[in-house]
């Protein structure tokens, strides 16, 4: 059973208490408001704004929802055309703050960049900890 139907059960419920109803009308009623706490839910979490937002950036680009145009990344330049900072943009149009301006592919090649950056801190900084000499063994004297 998933939390629709709980949900929807509990209202029929509720309404079965206060006027008497058919076995037919409690199921019908049921998936009814099933449907309807679904699509609710649904409308709630994605919102025609958002969807638009999350669209406009794409594998090889990402749209200005400003005027429309589409570019690699939206550089603060570019946006201060519109009178906005990055910072700007994405509260205007509810992007995370830490949400790059950036087309698809180009998030992909910052991340493997971080990660190959990574990769080679942490091995340089094992080989500093092998140059480290062994401390020489207490010989109790
Ligand atoms: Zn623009």
């Amino acid at each position: 059973m998933d939390e629709y139907m709980e949900k929807a059960l509990d209202i029929v419920e509720a309404q079965a208490a206060v006027r008497p109803m058919t076995e037919e009308e409690i199921l019908a009623q049921v998936r009814r408001l099933r449907s309807l706490l679904r699509r609710m839910e649904t409308d709630e979490k994605a919102p025609e704004e958002e969807k638009k937002t999350r669209r406009s950036i794409r594998e090889q680009r990402i749209l200005c929802l400003e005027c429309g145009r589409s570019f690699r990344m939206l550089t603060s330049r570019h946006l201060a055309t519109h009178r906005l900072t990055p910072d700007e943009y994405r509260d205007k149009w509810g992007l995370k703050k830490d949400t790059p301006l950036l087309c698809r592919a180009l998030q992909k090649a910052r991340r493997t960049t971080m990660h190959s950056i990574r990769l080679w801190e942490r091995r340089s900084s094992a080989e500093k900890g092998d140059a480290v000499p062994d401390l020489p063994a207490c010989t109790g004297a």
